[in-house]
């Protein structure tokens, strides 16, 4: 049969058409980076609603990410119109949220009840525990280890929190867990609603969430998982890539359907990323190849500074090269490797770092050159004091002038954010954030601070601002730019070790690697510095070894000068 014109199966390969049109039992799609994991599960959502009947009300996808479920509701809604309104599309801490607010009174929860910002939250298990230090023990202890309320301290800090109507991250999922356990009609109930439910990124699973996806999904369920156990960088806080790896016994009838063509990046990166995780892939045989490419991709360009201020201005001279149309790649290699007439603007561009005070240099270096800039990065407006006392206050007496209190206050805030704080750290504003949340929950306060704080966690970016993004590695998952910097590609960031402490996990540390890698889709940059300050001490750095382990037929040396070095449009070079 003739194809229908405008399929949404239209612009998938026939891998990825395969799984889109997969209709019955669990399906698992295992792949790598940048393979259109995430674009399949988008059209096949939409292929299901549209073409197969499946109602949008019995949809539910589940993102890592608040910005990747946005996204993902974003291109459903233009495949579908109104019809994506209805579906459920939410991360799993999202996904705990509703349920508990559903089942809020067999929870023993308010029907206003808000979810705890980590900053009160410390404060609370500090009050509990006796101190700061004792404080964040309690906490580990509660978000690692299986419930045991034997545990005197942990029952008392929970006491604290339903006194108050709160429940934080950990009873996002835990709490859904125990009621559905518990009550087989319940769970149930919510199969019969969620008939087809779709996980991305199933590599990053915790022990909690994968009881709760279990019970959501029984074995023979429309259950679609996706995901790339290379990628699975969350081990260190309880995820577990195990749960990926079974999937074909916890699901014995699923089809499982592999994607090895990669349409992001350029063959140069492809290669590369192989190189660097094949010692480490937890996929045998690892397959992975760029497609879609025209002409000679330029090499991946590897600087390296004195210490971290030279390699933050060098990020920042090289940004301003590459707006001014000028590669670096052309200067240093006296060719023109241009993959077509590109016109870069900030929005392009992301800076990726292991720790987060790496940003501290990149951002001053940023502010002296005057290139715009958002980080990913919420913490300190929930630790902002206004919004510490809404949030611990509005659950005790939620009606009336305080209402009218915390309406004035989450106003005043995000005006002062909006108007003076943005020159001064220039990070995403508090109105950019606030904003598209109060506009969502309308008039529910509970339940915009409860957004607030599920915002905390995997804050948004906003894709449209034209900044050069600034994230963490572990942040830049799923994620995509034309060019991409990785800095501190030195042993000690990349693998990560606190100074004098022995190695964490290396393989997870080169899955990190990996991941940033494969962000990049035209132009990537590797950096590092011989000296470094961490935590006020300063040191030497000897290279990443996943750095030094790249094939140099990979990567060229790019020095601070050509950065630096201004021409105006290279005419001549390009003549070359
Ligand atoms: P990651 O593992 O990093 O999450 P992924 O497998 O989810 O990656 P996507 O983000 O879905 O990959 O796709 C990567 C890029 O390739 C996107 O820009 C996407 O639009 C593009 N792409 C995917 N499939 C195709 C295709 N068949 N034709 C053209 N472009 C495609
Ligand atoms: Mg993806």
């Amino acid at each position: 049969p003739r194809p229908r014109p405008h399929s949404l199966l239209d612009g998938l390969d026939p891998d990825q058409r395969a799984a889109a049109e997969h209709t019955a039992g669990p399906l698992l799609i295992v792949a790598g980076p940048g393979t259109g994991k995430t674009r399949t599960l988008t059209h096949r959502i939409a292929h299901l609603v549209a073409e197969r009947g499946v109602l949008p009300e019995e949809c539910l996808a589940i993102t890592f990410t608040r910005r990747a479920a946005d996204e993902l509701r974003e291109r459903l809604r233009a495949l579908l119109a109104e019809r994506a309104a209805a579906m459920t599309i939410t991360t799993l801490h999202g996904l705990g949220a509703l349920i508990l607010r559903e089942q809020h009174e067999r929870a023993g929860l308010g029907a206003r009840f808000t979810v705890v910002d980590e900053s009160l939250r410390q404060e609370l298990a500090a009050e509990v525990a006796g101190s700061s230090a004792d404080g964040r023990r309690l906490l580990a202890r509660r978000d690692t280890e299986p419930h045991d309320t034997t545990d005197d301290e942990i029952a008392r800090f929970e006491a604290r929190l339903r006194e108050a109507d709160l429940v934080d991250f950990t009873d996002l999922i835990r709490v859904p867990v125990r009621l559905l356990s518990a009550d087989g009609e319940l769970a149930a109930h919510y199969r019969r609603r969620w008939t087809h439910i779709s996980v991305d990124e199933y590599q990053d699973v915790d022990e909690t969430q994968y009881a709760l996806l279990r019970l959501l999904a029984a074995p023979e369920a429309n259950l679609t998982a996706i995901g790339d156990p290379d990628q699975a960088i969350y081990g260190f806080r309880g995820a577990d890539v195990g749960f990926f790896l079974r999937f074909t016994e916890d699901y014995p009838t699923a089809r499982t359907v592999q994607l090895v063509r990669n349409y992001r990046s350029n063959s140069t990166i492809v290669n590369a990323a192989v190189q660097a995780i094949a010692p480490a892939s937890l996929v045998p045989g690892r397959a992975l190849r760029a497609v879609g490419e025209f002409g000679d991709p330029p090499r991946i360009g590897v600087h390296v500074a004195a210490d971290e201020h030279a390699e933050a201005s060098f990020v920042a001279r090289a940004i301003d090269r590459l707006l001014g149309g000028t590669s670096l790649h052309s200067l240093d290699s006296g060719r023109v490797t241009e993959d077509g007439d590109e016109s870069l603007s900030f929005s392009d561009i992301c800076v990726l770092y292991r720790t987060d005070a790496q940003s501290e240099a990149v951002i001053s270096a940023f502010n002296t050159s005057g290139i715009p800039f958002q980080k990913r990065s919420h913490d300190r407006l929930l630790a902002r004091p206004e919004v510490r006392i809404l949030t611990a206050e509005l659950p005790h007496h939620p009606e009336g002038p305080v209402v009218e209190r915390v309406r004035s206050a989450v106003g005043a805030l995000c005006r002062r954010y909006a108007d003076n704080e943005r020159r001064v750290t220039d990070l995403m504003t508090a109105g950019e954030l606030v904003t598209p949340l109060a506009e969502r929950c309308g008039t529910d306060l509970a339940e915009f601070l409860s957004a607030l704080s599920l915002g905390a966690e995997v804050d948004a970016l906003d894709p449209r601002a034209d900044r050069v993004s600034l994230l963490t590695l572990h942040a830049a998952k799923g994620l995509e730019y034309p060019v991409v910097f990785l800095v501190g590609c030195e042993d000690g960031l990349l693998p990560f070790r606190f100074p004098g402490e022995e190695r964490g996990d290396e393989a997870e540390e080169r899955r990190l690697f990996f991941v940033g890698l494969t962000r990049a889709q035209r132009r990537l940059y590797l950096s590092r510095a011989r000296r470094r300050t961490r935590r006020g001490t300063a040191y030497d750095a000897a290279a990443s070894p996943f750095l030094a382990a790249l094939d140099p037929a990979l990567t060229m040396r790019v020095d601070a000068e050509s950065a630096s070095r201004r021409r105006p449009k290279d005419r001549q070079l390009r003549l070359l």
